[in-house]
């Protein structure tokens, strides 16, 4: 086809005609050594792909090729962090790249053991903040919905590594997913519910679709969200009777996490082109890793091919101290200078915000280059993504000057004191957030043991 000048042509589609795999002669040798009887279509087939994932130590060892003393190690760290990898998703891997990215974000690590020493299982404080069991209560009028404990895929940088299921310990009961309805229910400040995991696109459809509905009849519930990586390490899981399920529950958003621009492939597209056209919106959270996207190169083309496939940058992610982790971190100065050579450079709606989820339950604290280098009362001294220093005039307003001094939030005395270490960051009184951890005889204080 002769496309009109400056035009991209789209990737090559892997599942068109007999099956094709994008990295290469090697990789389509190793998949069908590992996946003899695959068609073409059980490889479109998500059941297939659920059935033939691959979680054990013998599939490590062949595709690692592992030596008899290293399969012991392999084998204590998948038992410590499982392991689960799609056979769509390790088609992806191009094998002769050892510093691949989707190979990085799939494959465990013997790293993961050596960095266990640093970081927290709970970096977040998500048990400290939740009222009752999966269910966290963070910020004021929203809520996030641990709603399963199962991915059809365990990246090796995940958050919540510490809930990771395995077999059929996945799905949280019925149980307490009505005692978080009913948390909900009595809670009308919430307005939005985040509904998240582990995936739970991976809940069985019939209980996913009662949960749903029950935050539906609740008044107060003007929205729901989704957290799901589907349909980047599953794409063929969204289905039309998945989405059609999905489209009765609107307002509903969709955030899914793409991290590096080779995961957008035609399947990847073909599932966000599914759940766009019921109407549902889908953002992307990147979380920003070392070697596999922290480069502003890397992250502007992504965040190009998330908007062709009509899906809005969203977050990206300071990744975060959780234990097996750290190999993965980057310092803050490499997010925001990522945002700084985006910001100006291309288009507004392919910037993400860049924030850093600060332990101890802080949430999500936006970064950004310095574009504001001076002010006063009357004046602001503002530099552009050029370099160039404007000054700006500002309208006077009683409320701004007190901002500006205060920092926004008056705690100003307690800034050395945390920096010096002589005092744990503690929540401010007048948060509903520390009423509600004193009411169950939480302790409001942060203590991370990194
Ligand atoms: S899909 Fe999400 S919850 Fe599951 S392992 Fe990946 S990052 Fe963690």
């Amino acid at each position: 086809m002769n496309l009109p000048s400056g035009a991209k042509e789209d990737p090559p589609n892997r599942i068109s005609g007999s099956l094709k795999f994008g990295c290469g002669q090697a990789n389509e040798l190793l998949i069908s050594s590992l996946w003899p009887d695959m068609t073409h279509d059980t490889w479109r087939d998500w059941k297939w792909q659920m059935a033939h994932t691959l979680t054990s130590v013998e599939s490590l060892s062949v595709i690692l090729n592992l030596k008899p003393h290293q399969v012991a190690r392999y084998k204590r760290l998948i038992d410590i962090y499982h392991y689960a990898i799609t056979p769509y998703y390790f088609s992806l891997i191009d094998w002769t790249d050892p510093e691949d990215p989707v190979r990085k974000q799939s494959i465990p690590d013997l790293k993961e053991l050596e960095v266990e020493i640093v970081g927290n299982n709970d970096p977040l404080d998500e048990e400290k903040d939740m009222p009752v069991p999966g269910l966290v209560h963070r910020y004021p009028d929203r809520v996030l919905a641990v709603v399963t404990n199962m991915c059809s895929m365990y990246c090796r940088h995940c958050t919540r590594k510490r809930i990771w299921g395995s077999g059929d310990e996945g799905t949280v009961t019925t149980k307490e997913l009505a005692a978080m309805i009913h948390y909900i229910r009595k809670s009308p400040e919430v307005r939005e519910v985040v509904v998240s995991g582990g995936d739970p696109l991976m809940v069985n459809l019939d209980l996913l679709d009662w949960f749903l509905g029950e935050l539906g009849l609740i008044s107060h519930v003007e929205v729901i969200r989704i957290g799901t990586r589907v349909p980047v390490v599953l794409p063929m899981k969204v289905t039309d009777e998945l989405v059609s399920m999905l489209a009765t529950h609107r307002p509903l958003w969709i955030n899914t996490q793409f991290n590096h621009p080779r995961e957008i492939t035609p399947e990847a597209r073909e599932a966000c082109d599914r759940i766009l056209r019921a109407g549902i919106p889908v953002s992307n959270q990147s979380v920003l890793m070392r070697g596999i996207n922290d480069s502003p190169e890397v992250m502007k083309d992504l965040c190009h091919a998330l908007q062709r496939i009509m899906v809005r940058p969203y977050y990206l992610f300071q990744c975060d101290p959780v234990r097996g982790v750290e190999h993965f971190r980057t310092s803050v100065w490499k997010g925001m200078e990522i945002i700084e050579k985006m910001r100006g450079y291309t288009g507004g709606l392919c910037i993400p915000t860049f924030v850093v989820d600060a332990p101890g339950g802080g949430g999500k604290i936006p970064l950004q280059p310095f574009y504001m280098l001076s002010a006063t009362d009357r004046d602001i001294l503002l530099r552009n993504y050029e370099g160039m220093i404007i000054k700006y005039f500002n309208p006077q307003d009683t409320d701004i000057p007190a901002l500006r001094k205060s920092g926004g939030n008056g705690r100003d005395e307690a800034v050395p004191r945390v920096l010096n270490e002589q005092a744990v960051p503690s929540l401010p009184k007048e948060t509903s957030r520390y009423r509600r951890r004193m009411k169950k005889n939480l302790s409001p204080l942060y203590k991370g043991d990194m």
